[in-house]
């Protein structure tokens, strides 16, 4: 929820809230977010659905680690499959079956399903 401060009174005020506030105070022309520090002139406010900081604040950053973890085990599971590909010990047949599956970037992971 983005909260912004009334500039007339310096009330802290929910968005859900800036309807109610603006009849009671009626000097509230500009509400600043609390969060970015914009400042918003009449209905502007209505634009700011979401603050960026608040995005980066609460999940934001947490949502991106994790593709990221699991992006970079996709990444360390595709370098194996090329290590065993590199190997001369390895019969043909299963070479063919790497080789085909090097194509692919969703490789399974789980033993069920890569066999
Ligand atoms: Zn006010
Ligand atoms: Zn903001």
């Amino acid at each position: 929820m983005v909260v912004f401060t009334c500039n007339a009174c310096g009330e802290a005020v929910k968005k859900a809230q800036v309807e109610k506030h603006v009849n009671i105070c009626r000097n509230c022309q500009c509400l600043s977010c609390m969060d970015c520090g914009k400042d918003f002139w009449g209905d502007d406010y209505k634009e700011h659905v979401k603050c960026v900081s608040e995005d980066q604040k609460y999940g934001g950053k947490g949502f991106e680690a994790k593709i990221h973890k699991g992006d970079a085990k996709q990444q360390e599971w595709i370098q194996k499959i090329h290590e065993v590909l590199k190997k001369p010990s390895i019969s043909p047949k299963v070479r063919n079956i790497l080789e085909q599956m090097r194509a692919f970037d969703n490789i399974p992971r789980k033993k069920v399903k890569f066999q």
